[in-house]
């Protein structure tokens, strides 16, 4: 069948199979275009088929010829309906590991659950031994608990209500989002969803079964950002589950203290990804970003953020961090030559103004990149086997 992109709001409801192939062959070229770096060999990525897992999984198969098990949530294709990107990236990923000789399986089931982690441990155990680096990359929108209670995040602020411009991805308008306050208990639901607790269950799940090597690393992304989107962010329901995710970092390193386990905090880079393009205010943000650190030469996207962390900021044995112990791959974001430009450009932009203040075409390439559309090299109008 011939697959076009189906935009609603800001979510592409088909993928493309061979433009999600192209799009991972794309990342890896850029991975194996440095020099080979010694790092862990045998890693578990939890969410690796989009994103920053993704980008992260790509990054340790071909830069370290590490093995890697990932998690994902993914949907396969039925009748006329397409696989979703994520499962297309790992369909691709897997084939391109096999072609280098690199050990990769995946696991489609919910990370939450007590299966995954038993069925990962039985998999660890029968083709790895042990695992050396745990990468903990998830964004879902609920959770369920082994009590098999629900319980789902909200992306709304924590004290009063917060409005400010916002970029209407149905139209690409400005207008003026109203984020109302969550609820105490929408508050604690988020950090069930979005915080550390299953990053602590999968760390002892590991360690219990004997899975965890001596000196493994556990990393963790998460993200602060300006000033400007502190109320939504920062201090909004999901930087409360940030904030426990790095309590659950301190946890992880004083209760696996004796077999030298460091669970470490990477704050990563505002990027289109699915989970971000969900957040209000965000795109707006990330608009005027792309077009200031591209002006300033210094934009990434997933896969070099995650290139440049996992061996620029790696030095063989742990990685670089500043005085609060993250990792600060948001250094270049936060740069106060980016914020100062930023800011003007939030002051300024509207609708009419949009082009001139926004980088709205980049925002949209990466958007449609992430479901294999506008892909050079691919035709489009030709029949594909979803
Ligand atoms: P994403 O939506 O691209 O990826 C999410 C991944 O999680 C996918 O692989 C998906 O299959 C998997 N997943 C979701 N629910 C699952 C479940 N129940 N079981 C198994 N797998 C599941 O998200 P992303 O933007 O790459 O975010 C990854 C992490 O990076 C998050 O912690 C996010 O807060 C953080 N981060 C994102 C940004 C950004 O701008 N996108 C910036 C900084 C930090």
């Amino acid at each position: 069948m011939v697959i076009q992109p189906k935009v609603k709001d800001y979510i592409c409801t088909t993928a493309h199979p061979l433009g999600c192939e192209k799009e991972v062959q794309r990342q890896i070229a850029y991975v194996q275009q440095s020099a080979k770096v010694s790092g862990p060999k045998r890693v578990l990525v939890l969410g690796c088929s989009t994103g920053y897992g993704l980008a992260s999984r790509i990054t340790t198969a071909f830069a370290y010829n590490a093995a890697t098990l990932g998690i994902m949530f993914e949907r396969p294709a039925s009748g006329k309906r397409t696989a979703t990107a994520g499962y297309y990236n790992n369909l691709a990923f897997e084939k391109a590991a096999a072609n280098a000789g690199l050990y990769a399986k995946t696991l489609n089931m919910d990370a939450f659950s007590k299966e995954a982690k038993d069925t990962a441990i039985q998999m660890i155990q029968d083709d790895l031994g042990q695992i050396d680096m745990v990468i903990y990359s998830l964004a879902a929108p609920r959770r369920t608990t082994v009590d098999g209670i629900t319980y789902s995040s909200v992306l709304k602020t924590t004290s009063t209500e917060f409005r400010n411009k916002n970029l209407r991805l149905r139209d690409n308008v400005i207008d003026e989002a109203v984020i109302p306050c969550a609820t105490d208990e929408e508050i604690a639901h988020t950090i069930k969803v979005m915080g550390g607790e299953d990053w602590m269950d999968w760390m002892d799940a590991l360690s219990n079964a004997g899975v965890l090597a001596d000196n493994a690393i556990t990393l963790a992304y998460s993200y602060i950002g300006p000033e400007l989107t502190y109320p939504i962010y920062y201090q909004g329901s999901i930087g409360k589950a940030k904030q426990h995710l790095y309590e659950t970092a301190k946890e992880i390193n004083s209760k696996f203290e004796a077999k030298h386990i460091k669970a470490l905090v990477s704050i990563n880079k505002a990027l289109v990804t699915q989970s971000s393009s969900a957040i209000p205010v965000v795109p707006l943000y990330i608009t005027i970003l792309y077009k200031i650190m591209k002006e300033q030469g210094v934009h990434e996207d997933c896969i070099m953020q995650m290139r440049r962390l996992f061996t620029e900021k790696w030095n063989g044995s742990t990685f670089e961090t500043d005085a609060s112990g993250f990792i600060r791959m948001d250094d270049y974001e936060l740069n106060p030559a980016v914020q100062e430009q930023v800011t003007k450009h939030w002051n300024a932009i509207s609708t009419k103004t949009i082009e001139q203040y926004a980088d709205l075409e980049g925002y949209w390439e990466d958007f449609y990149h992430m479901f294999g559309f506008h892909i050079d090299g691919i035709d489009y109008e030709q029949d594909v086997t979803p």
